[in-house]
């Protein structure tokens, strides 16, 4: 099944109809859930090089991930462990916003 398939059941979003790995796509879904670094950066470069709607698959999942607290696979050209990284990044810049306004 395309992951996409998986994606846009969780999401139902829109632009997943535009996503590189939904149907048709020759990239199997379990691609997106590879654990060697190879193969995840394999995954991180067709989405960076091959999806239109890269940035709307990213934000899709740091929203679905702030509300679950777990991060699988790659979702919009990042890995799990990157995702973790921007999520806290954008925590410590919020936290900081706030204290300025204090
Ligand atoms: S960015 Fe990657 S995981 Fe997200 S929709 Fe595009 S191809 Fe699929």
């Amino acid at each position: 099944m395309p992951v996409m398939d998986v994606l846009t059941t969780i999401g139902g979003q829109a632009w997943a109809a535009d996503a590189a790995c939904g149907r048709g796509s020759s990239v199997p879904h379990d691609a997106f859930f590879a654990r060697g670094l190879a193969d995840i950066a394999a995954v991180k470069r067709y989405c960076t090089s091959r999806c239109p709607v890269q940035e709307e698959c990213l934000e899709d999942a740091m929203r679905m991930e702030e509300s679950h607290r777990e991060r699988f696979g790659v979702r919009g050209g990042m890995s799990a462990r990157a995702r973790r990284q921007l999520a806290a990044q954008r925590r410590k810049a919020a936290e900081a916003e706030l204290e300025e306004e204090e």
